[in-house]
């Protein structure tokens, strides 16, 4: 189950089993689908509820990074999301893992896929990833990490694209980010940055390509 659906379609329920009766669950349902769930839960001092090892994308596996690596936040009520930032993680998918895990590391992204297109959440989107280096794209943005090595052309596999660019496509649908270069940009794009991934390897027209047909397609 994705966990982003999930967590909304569970509140819906909890809610219509509150209201109690059918007529009133029905109500509730169809009010629920548009503004009303959302309203409800920008109150002020009212955080979205949270399920254990939930995630935001449909067969994502959950590993919880550690929480010195990331802010516990509300978005996208607190901040607005407008960024996708890719990452390479210069390394192998274990020690990505391992690193966000660890306490010290002091940075973490969201997401990992994986070079056989599996994919990671180790941290929700509602909360702020230490990934881009620089407070305000932190807050701004989700961050995907990619199995690999800039300066290796061979890192970025068919399954991997194809992979990240659903995940990307679900991002944009959610937060209703357009999809094009100054929304979804590199990590060697983020203002103040020293960082140079994801490196001239990354093939950013054929990427572009299949999150456009990705967002068209099925959710
Ligand atoms: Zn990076």
């Amino acid at each position: 189950m994705g966990a982003g659906k999930s967590d909304a379609d569970r509140r819906i329920g909890r809610r219509a089993l509150l209201a109690g009766g059918a007529a009133a669950a029905v109500g509730t349902a169809v009010l629920a689908r548009g503004e009303l769930s959302h309203l409800w839960w920008r109150l002020p001092g009212v955080e979205k509820p949270r399920v254990a090892g939930a995630v935001d994308f449909l067969g994502a596996q959950w590993v919880a990074a550690s929480p010195a690596n990331y802010r516990r936040a509300d978005r996208p009520d607190d901040y607005a999301i407008d960024r996708v930032v890719i990452h390479v993680t210069q390394g192998g998918f274990t020690s990505a893992v391992k690193a966000f895990e660890d306490p010290d590391h002091k940075a973490a992204a969201h997401y990992i896929v994986r070079k056989d297109g599996h994919i990671t959440q180790m941290i929700r989107e509602l909360d702020v990833a230490f990934h881009a280096g620089n407070r305000e794209y932190n807050e701004r943005s989700v961050g995907i990490e990619h199995e690999g090595f800039v300066e290796r052309a061979s890192s970025f596999t068919d399954a991997m694209y194809a992979a990240s660019a659903r995940l990307t496509a679900g991002i944009c649908k959610r937060y209703g980010i357009p999809v094009d270069r100054q929304h979804i940009i590199g990590h060697v794009e983020v203002p103040g940055t020293d960082h140079t991934d994801p490196g001239r390897y990354w093939d950013w027209d054929r990427y572009m390509g299949l999150v456009r047909s990705a967002k068209t397609t099925k959710s």
